[in-house]
């Protein structure tokens, strides 16, 4: 299983790991350095969980179509996964 705990969470958009931001006295606030997206920890790694989740339903879905294509008698019926957008991902490669 995926263990975004300990994979680096990136700015979706810079590909850089978020920084902690200890000026927001509330909660843990998380924010890219360079365009300043930031969250709490917990949304951050909600997101990044999400995308990574998508990773590996992408891949596997991707692995059952491929399979399908190989064998006539397998029809693939599964619907396409919709593409969201995130804030923020992980370094995690499959
Ligand atoms: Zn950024």
């Amino acid at each position: 299983m995926t263990d975004v705990q300990t994979a680096t969470v990136l700015c979706a958009e810079c590909k850089i790991a978020l920084q902690p931001v200890t000026q927001q006295q509330t909660e843990d606030w998380f924010a890219c350095p360079t365009c300043g997206t930031g969250d709490t920890r917990e949304n951050v790694l909600l997101e990044a969980k999400d995308h990574a989740t998508e990773l590996v339903a992408h891949a596997l879905q991707d692995a059952a179509r491929n399979a399908a294509k190989r064998n006539k008698f397998i029809t693939f019926r599964g619907q396409s996964i919709p593409k969201r957008s995130y804030r923020f991902i992980t370094d995690v490669t499959l």
